[in-house]
């Protein structure tokens, strides 16, 4: 399976000195498109086209107007499977960390893929129970009605600490959905094998590389930040204390990353990710 790493928006957050801790001058939303025998498959798809241009989806670029987007278009899901040689009909599947509108927001751009996410947040999604979700999640991201496969997330396999892990329909056994709840109510990561190790991507469980580290690296302001951001604040504590105990004793097997950190994503871009 070949694995590309991809940005799909470059994000310059209001305050992010302080914020980001001085580690990381900007945040990315790293995607994966992957190419296997069931076609291509993206992990996240970041912001879309009509993200950027439509007027219906003013209320999206106001949800983003904090995080600051570069706006650039040449970032999309979109533009950059053209750039590779491919159609967007190739993206036969696309799998969900979550639905926030900075992940779900290409779904349009691949109206006939199937997308891959879990029950939990497509229920938390569609109800937008508090106020907070019905500014993250925008449901014109999918006014297309999408063809969702959605996963229940009490069923499943232990992995590597994780419970409740499953590979998914009419996708190679290399790829897992691996629930990791707290950011959202249906939050998950990705596994996929790579052959020499797995890759799991973690999605918005961490923001920042040095939270993975011996020392736990995470400034004031990335933890004030990571808990309003959060709807399952016990669940997400033990999950990153899952994912750290993964790095400490298990790094030579999994490689973990997340969705936002640019330090990450040049290691697995630039290398066959070391
Ligand atoms: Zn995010």
């Amino acid at each position: 399976m070949r694995i590309h790493h991809l940005n799909g928006a470059t994000l310059c957050p209001w305050g992010r000195q302080r914020l980001l801790g001085g580690g990381n001058q900007h945040l990315v939303c790293h995607c994966l498109l992957l190419e296997t025998e069931a076609g291509l498959v993206l992990v996240d798809t970041a912001l879309g086209l009509e993200d950027h241009h439509a007027p219906s989806r003013q209320g999206v670029r106001d949800g983003m107007r904090a995080m600051r987007p570069t706006w650039d278009e040449a970032e999309t899901m979109a533009r950059q499977v053209e750039r590779l040689g491919f159609r967007r009909e190739d993206v036969r599947h696309i799998v969900l960390t979550h639905l926030d509108l900075d992940h779900a927001g290409g779904l349009a751009d691949f109206p006939r893929a199937r997308v891959h996410v879990s029950a939990t947040e497509h229920t938390a999604a569609m109800e937008k129970r508090s106020l907070f979700e019905r500014m993250r999640y925008q449901g014109v991201q999918w006014a297309h009605a999408p063809d969702w496969k959605l996963y229940d997330a009490a069923r499943g396999e232990r992995w590597f600490g994780f419970d409740c892990v499953r590979g998914l329909e009419g996708l190679p056994p290399e790829i897992l959905l691996v629930p990791l709840v707290g950011h959202t109510r249906g939050h998950c990561a990705v596994a996929v094998d790579r052959g020499d190790r797995w890759l799991l991507h973690a999605g918005d469980a961490y923001f920042f590389h040095g939270e993975m580290a011996p020392e736990d690296h995470c400034s004031l302001g990335l933890r004030v930040m990571q808990n309003l951001l959060q709807m399952k604040g016990r669940e997400r504590h033990e999950n990153r204390a899952r994912l750290r105990e993964l790095v400490r004793t298990q790094s030579d097997k999994v490689r973990v990353f997340c969705a936002h950190d640019p330090e990450e994503l040049r290691q697995l871009a630039t290398s066959s990710g070391a």
